[in-house]
């Protein structure tokens, strides 16, 4: 199946969801995550109408970007190490896995070198899981309350990647979690803190994410095919 197609069916799945959940489908943006895949198959997505590409390593990124020809907007997703922020500074509009003070310190520096402003999402390890990144839920409020004093970050809500179940309907509790931290912290009203984003959904399990209150989907497989290497 080509890209364009699988585009037309996943915002057809999009639209079910949204519908069923009593929402607006405009209220949720597909990230259409091409980590491993050549710039060629972001520019086919683009040419069949998909602007917004999430990206996990940041030398791929970079190298990526530089090919890519057609306008897209990019958004950072996966695990960033302090040392290698800078080399993404400007190019992003999001980043979705800030997870820990220094790493938004880091950010601070380099988009204030820019006279920018950053936004960004909190993410959130909700199961406590040893391999993945992710502030835990008991430490979210401290972080979120020293990262707001940042003058060149904006936390703008929350992003979480279950554990992996077979079945979609095992991520849902964490989907349904991490909507309550949302509220716990919107609750709070800290300045320069909205919480409008909701980045949590992958292939397997965007619909049940998107019933839970997913603003952003982050999705790979369903669009671009299997990865050719696993990372
Ligand atoms: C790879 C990745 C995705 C996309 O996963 P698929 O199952 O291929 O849709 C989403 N989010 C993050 C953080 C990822 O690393």
């Amino acid at each position: 199946m080509s890209i364009a197609t699988n585009l037309t069916h996943l915002h057809e799945r999009i639209a079910i969801a949204t519908r069923r959940a009593g929402r607006d489908p405009a209220s949720v943006r597909l990230v259409a995550v091409s980590k491993t895949k050549p710039a060629e198959a972001v520019e086919e997505a683009a040419r069949a109408g998909q602007r917004l590409f999430g990206e996990n390593y940041v030398q791929e990124f970079i190298a990526k970007a530089q090919e890519v020809r057609e306008p897209v907007e990019w958004h950072f997703i996966g695990a960033l190490q302090s040392n290698k922020v800078r080399q993404i500074a400007g190019l992003v509009t999001l980043i979705h896995s800030v997870d820990r003070l220094s790493l938004a310190q880091e950010i601070e520096r380099q988009w204030a070198k820019l006279n920018a402003i950053c936004d960004i999402l909190i993410q959130v390890n909700i199961a406590g899981e040893a391999t993945k990144s992710g502030t835990t839920a008991e430490e979210l409020l401290t972080l979120i309350r020293e990262v707001a004093l940042l003058p060149h970050l904006r936390v703008r809500g929350l992003m979480t990647m279950p554990p992996f179940f077979d079945d979609p309907e095992g991520a849902r509790p964490y989907f349904r979690e991490l909507k309550r931290l949302v509220g716990i912290v919107a609750a709070e009203s800290i300045p320069g803190v909205s919480m409008d984003e909701l980045s949590m959904g992958m292939s397997g399990d965007f619909e049940a994410a998107i019933e839970e209150g997913a603003t952003l989907v982050r999705i790979g497989t369903s669009l671009f095919g299997e990865r050719e290497y696993h990372r």
